[in-house]
């Protein structure tokens, strides 16, 4: 029986695909009963999994420094809790007893324990979930023999394709999906993906808007009533899922992404057009990315530069973080594929959505409001230096910039400059090649730095604004949580007023100011953006054409006009209306 549920648009597209149900956050998992003779070939292979877990662990607790102290200690919190009974040796029941395969045995296992761990009211033991969660998945990962990760392949033994014509690739079902899980995507053939919870602005939308693969968030249940290999379609324009579709829906939707394609492909002809609006300002239209390997899609779309490199993402998914070396190599990539053109690497905006396998902030009970981004960096003085090492070697090779995340005080802006300053010392006592003059900037995405601009004016070369975290913060709405999602308004008067004034006064004073945050790689606030004198847009690359396309029809003196009226109004209703009117 076909039906449909809606849930938060957050990447537009429509997918036509099998239904791949995802447990647990990044790991698939299958589920099927053994036969009684491979109960105890089943029970072993736990066990081996188990013990090269162990291995591992302490492999890890050995190369890691005494310095990093918080790195040994949840070594041996891992370690402690593989060893619990409560988790291999319960699932050992399990498989003996309802003859589970061994990776459903310890899923069963592991959301009985977050079960028992979520009414715990102590935050910080309530918080261990995160752990064995982690330690469950290094199980799964052993005995998955690979890396994990959502694949795109289709696994064995399920229902190879119905034959249905125009039903391609797999289209994830999650309950969560964490931007790290999501980053994976990126090297797998994912047609699409769906989740019970997240927000339009969370990370794991932004990567699949980056991915161009169309996504619906805060579907509540969807994974408990979609199945494995069910045919799924995807519009992640309106935030329609349909599922099990009949000949006659397939068709109508068959021919609307057949329609999206062209329209896509249409655009292709304004690659070779220079952005200005039609009185000639010119338009500086950059590109996000999270990885180094998204440059390519970056010069398909002839970007004016990298606006945000989102250098986290180099960090998640691993034990260990990446040395100097290895951030100096991706780094200089990027700058050398860009050529002149300018690439705003962003110094780790760590916690909140966006976490590290190991160290990182921990147990806060408000982590957006927590140790995240500038203030984790400047509390890990030796990471924070090793990366401004690697951001200055690689500003030899192109025009790097160094932007730094959630600013509030001119303190953290001080800090920063002078961890800048004794990393540049250090490199020229060893004679290592920078550019001395790298630009560096701060983000406006905490409406404390939007209200307190001379601060920023004074200590830094440029600003851009962070819209996804300024409206988070302005009206107090988390940006993951699909409850608030209704209340996440980039309308908001308050809003309106914290960009606008940030880019008014930056541009009276003849200094630079950029968006990066969503609302710029979104087409329905461009005319918004540009009458609000924005001249610089950052956004993912497949986002670019069409906001090409509005500035091209866009005559910026006559916005600029009805958006200065648009701002004296007060009332949802009348600033919506008019900016659709624009
Ligand atoms: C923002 O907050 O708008 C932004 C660009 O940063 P991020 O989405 O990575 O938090
Ligand atoms: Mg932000």
């Amino acid at each position: 029986m076909p039906f449909v549920i809606h849930g938060l648009p957050v990447s537009q597209g429509i997918s036509i695909g099998h239904a791949h149900l995802v447990s647990h956050a990044l790991l698939e998992v299958n589920h099927f009963q053994i036969a009684p003779r491979h109960i105890d070939a089943e029970v072993q292979r736990l066990e081996d999994a188990a013990a090269k877990v162990r291995f591992e662990l302490r492999a890890l607790r050995e190369t890691s420094s005494s310095a990093q102290s918080e790195v040994t200690a949840f070594v041996d919190l891992h370690t402690l809790l593989l060893d619990d009974p409560m988790l291999v040796e319960a699932s050992i029941r399990l498989i003996r007893e309802r003859r589970c395969n061994a990776e459903w045995a310890l899923v069963q296992q592991l959301e009985q324990i977050v079960e028992q761990f979520e009414i715990i009211e102590d935050t910080y033991l309530r918080q261990r979930k995160a752990d064995v969660v982690q330690v469950v998945e290094r199980l799964l990962k052993v005995l998955l023999g690979h890396p994990g990760s959502v694949q795109g392949k289709r696994r064995e033994g399920s229902n190879l394709g119905t034959g249905l014509a125009g039903v391609v690739g797999t289209i994830v079902v999650a309950h969560d999906l964490s931007p790290a899980d999501t980053i994976h995507f990126k090297n797998n053939q994912i047609a699409g993906f769906v989740t019970d919870v997240g927000g339009a602005t969370s990370h794991t939308a932004i990567v699949a808007r980056s991915l161009s693969i169309p996504a619906v968030v805060g579907l509540r249940h969807v994974r408990n009533v979609v199945r494995e290999d069910d045919v799924v379609i995807i519009d992640g324009a309106r935030g329609v899922v349909i599922v099990d579709p009949d000949e006659r829906v397939l068709e109508e939707y068959r021919l609307r992404r057949s329609v999206y394609e062209l329209e896509r492909t249409k655009l292709k002809r304004l690659l070779t057009m220079r952005a200005a609006t039609l009185d000639g300002e010119m338009v500086s239209l950059q590109a996000n990315i999270e990885l180094p390997g998204d440059v390519a899609q970056v010069r398909e779309v002839d970007a004016d530069g990298v606006g945000l490199f989102r250098t986290e993402f180099l960090f998640m998914n691993r034990d260990v973080l990446p040395n100097e070396d290895e951030q100096f190599e991706a780094y200089r990539s990027v700058a050398k594929a860009m050529g002149g053109k300018p690439v705003t690497i962003r110094t780790l905006d760590i916690g909140s959505d966006k976490a590290l396998n190991s160290g990182g902030p921990r147990g806060e009970t408000n982590p957006a409001l927590g140790l995240r981004a500038i203030r984790y960096s400047l509390s890990e003085p030796q990471m924070f230096l090793t990366q401004l090492r690697a951001l200055l070697r690689a500003s030899y090779y192109g025009k790097v910039q160094i932007l730094v995340p959630m600013l509030a005080h001119a303190h953290e802006i001080d800090a920063t400059l002078t961890a800048i300053t004794l990393a540049k010392g250090q490199l020229r006592a060893e004679k290592i090649k920078f550019d001395e003059n790298v630009r560096v900037g701060g983000m406006i995405e905490v409406p404390a730095a939007a209200l307190s601009l001379g601060v920023f004016v004074k200590r830094l070369q440029f600003r851009s604004i962070g819209t996804n975290d300024l409206i988070q913060y302005t009206l107090a709405i988390d940006r993951t949580d699909e409850a608030v999602a209704h209340l996440y308004d980039p309308l908001h008067p308050a809003v309106l007023k914290l960009i606008s004034q940030t880019i008014q006064i930056g541009t009276k004073a003849g200094l630079s100011v950029s968006v990066c945050g969503e609302m710029a790689g979104d087409p329905h606030y461009t005319r918004l953006l540009v009458g609000m004198g924005l001249r610089t847009f950052s956004m993912h690359p497949a986002q670019i054409l069409e906001v090409k396309q509005e500035i091209l029809r866009s005559d910026s003196a006559e916005l600029g006009t009805k958006v200065t009226k648009l701002l004296r109004q007060d009332e949802p209703e009348r600033i919506s209306e008019a900016v659709s009117r624009l």
